[in-house]
């Protein structure tokens, strides 16, 4: 476990050290996370006082949701990989305290780190840690933009879009959605955008369903970063950046990241592109709605 910290902090400042050049060899596993690094700790077995905000979004999930979640993701994606060039290796580390996910990648090895104290967190649902497998997937399977200082990783924005986007969209697709939204308190707002962008009743409900997850993991970074309430779909971001910022956006844009993606019509089976953002994708101006968003996207 140890080692394994050891390793994302190593490679980090060896890219800080050296530059991206070296850093995208063979020699370096770059790290890249679904937060940025924190001192949280959840071990197995742990009692629940580590939420600030006392979560209620759900309990954390258990070890068989969890496997549950990553077998499913394995069988779908594996081919995904193996098309794109690389081998998909998701490390169970259930036993780990740790929260938070990462991606790395070393020549064909394609990796995907699921850490058991992100899945413990009290804010994260079944679903939630659904969106944090489908970010992860997106360092690796997620288009343009690419960091700029690793260029075989899709940059965090990007990982978030393609996560609501196309992952989701897959992994939900197996499910009884109806009967599994019909219980949720959706939001108005997401309602009325995933009726209006949709008219297959299947879609609509993955639309609905996506932001259930998309609510969970905003508990968890709220709780995580100390914020005063959760970011909400009725309060969009307002920020726009002179140019892409590449590491992880705050809590309100990257909600607002999900819920576009949830509402984009492009089709699941539209692929995204590694050299034009617009391929796959919603953009501006044809697309009202759905869209990258400008809180660190630049078009
Ligand atoms: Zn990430």
């Amino acid at each position: 476990m140890l080692r394994r910290s050891f390793m994302c902090a190593a490679a980090i400042f060896s890219l800080l050290a050296i530059g991206a050049s070296e850093a995208d060899s063979d020699h370096h596993r770059l790290c890249k996370g679904f937060v940025p690094p924190n001192d949280l700790r959840i071990p197995v077995g742990a009692k629940r006082n580590w939420a600030f905000m006392n979560a209620t979004n759900g309990k954390g999930v258990t070890e068989a949701q969890y496997n549950t979640i990553v077998d499913r993701f394995e069988r779908l994606y594996r081919d995904d990989f193996t098309k794109a060039g690389g081998t998909l290796i998701v490390n169970r580390l259930w036993e780990s305290s740790l929260v938070g996910a990462f991606a790395g990648q070393k020549g064909d090895r394609w990796e995907i780190d699921m850490h058991g104290g992100l899945a413990r967190h009290a804010a994260i649902t079944p679903d939630g840690l659904a969106l944090v497998i489908c970010h992860e997937a997106g360092h690796h399977l997620g288009g343009a933009p690419k960091k700029r200082v690793a260029a075989w990783a899709t940059n965090e924005g990007a990982a978030d879009y393609y996560a609501a986007l196309k992952c989701l969209r897959r992994i939900f697709a197996e499910d009884d959605n109806a009967t599994i939204v019909a219980d949720a308190a959706i939001d108005l707002n997401v309602k009325e955008n995933c009726e209006r962008q949709f008219t297959a009743p299947s879609d609509r409900l993955i639309c609905q369903r996506t932001s259930m997850a998309s609510a969970s993991v905003g508990q968890f970074f709220a709780d995580l970063f100390r914020e005063p309430r959760p970011p909400a779909f009725g309060t969009p971001d307002p920020s726009v950046v002179e140019k892409i910022f590449d590491g992880h956006p705050k809590s309100q844009c990257r909600l607002d990241t999900y819920f576009n993606g949830s509402i984009c019509h492009v089709d699941v089976s539209v692929a995204l592109s590694n050299s034009d953002f617009r391929e796959g994708s919603c953009v501006q101006p044809q697309d009202a709605v759905g869209f990258r968003p400008l809180c660190w996207f630049k078009p």
